[in-house]
């Protein structure tokens, strides 16, 4: 339908709807900022008033779930990261209101460059583009941002963006979620595992997404290419360069997609949702990490004040 026909037909809708309640222009937009019953948890589902009651609601939090867009294997989609990352948001936010952000595919993706549909965005494109969403939140009420990652290339990047959320002064928290004091999604996988190679587009990966979008994948080619470990740089000892994934994994697959399972990927969906709802649960509480960045900003403006005696 074409905007302006959307246009006329809602005023057409609205003066018969007034005509018939007999209701003035004003009741009208009364009636529009009551809340709506049963607030989205999608950012980009909340009306601009609902928007308000969603913050109160959340106890200003937000989740930006991060993914990516990158090759996963020759059988799942380009967005595996991103569609289970926002799947998990979504399940945790509906055990624990939260608002949960829009479709955020801006990461660390270089090692993928040479296969088909990678979009890698420059380094300071990456950390600007994701400060300034937190920036934007923050001024819009938001002052507990969750990262919740998709992607394992996206892991030290969160991380240092997290280190440099103490450069300069700021009224709101990041907090990355990171479950790894939690072995309780490990413990179950580890019983209905039935590959012992896994990590990009495997038994894993594949499982979730037959978990919620098995029209995405297509396993019947799941053993097109070859996701073994092709380990070319064996003779390297004590060392890390950036060369090392595309050294193993140059189909940029790691493991058996085949493997997968519905179940699998509903008992990972089941357990990690708990564990993702506990941790918003937590960071609705905590009043100790704004506390003590407010102490470290203002020691950090003098610092030759800040005491060097007991
Ligand atoms: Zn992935």
């Amino acid at each position: 339908m074409s905007p302006m026909k959307r246009l006329l037909q809602s005023l057409v809708f609205l003066s018969a709807a007034a005509a018939v309640l007999g209701l003035t222009g004003m009741s009208l937009a009364q009636e529009a900022v009551k809340p709506a019953a049963g607030l989205p948890v999608r950012y980009e589902e909340l009306t601009s008033p609902d928007f308000i009651q969603a913050v109160a609601k959340s106890g200003g939090t937000c989740i930006i779930p991060v993914g990516i867009l990158e090759k996963h294997g020759p059988h799942l989609p380009l967005g595996t990261d991103l569609l289970d990352c926002r799947e998990l948001s979504l399940r945790a936010a509906a055990k624990e209101y939260t608002i949960v952000f829009p479709q955020y595919y801006f990461g660390q993706i270089f090692e993928a460059k040479h296969q088909p549909g990678t979009i890698a965005y420059s380094v300071h494109t990456m950390l600007d583009l994701l400060q300034e969403t937190c920036d934007e939140l923050a001024r819009n009420g938001i002052k507990k941002i969750i990262l919740v990652n998709g992607h394992g290339g996206n892991e030290q990047f969160l991380q240092y963006f997290c280190q440099v959320q103490l450069a300069a002064k700021k009224d709101y928290a990041v907090y990355l979620y990171d479950p790894s004091d939690d072995t309780s999604v490990a413990d179950a996988l580890k019983k209905m595992r039935k590959t012992t190679l896994d990590g990009h587009a495997g038994e894993e990966e594949t499982s979730s997404m037959l978990a919620h979008r098995p029209d995405l994948v297509h396993i019947d080619r799941a053993n097109d290419q070859s996701g073994e470990d092709q380990n070319r740089l064996a003779g390297l000892k004590h060392a890390y360069t950036g060369i090392w994934w595309y050294a193993s994994q140059p189909n940029h697959y790691r493991g058996s997609g085949a493997a997968g399972t519905k179940e699998m990927g509903e008992t990972m969906f089941n357990l990690e949702s708990g564990v993702l709802a506990e941790m918003i649960r937590s960071v609705k509480a905590d009043t100790k990490t704004l506390e003590l960045q407010k102490m470290f900003f203002e020691g950090s403006d003098k610092p030759l004040e800040t005491k060097q005696k007991k």
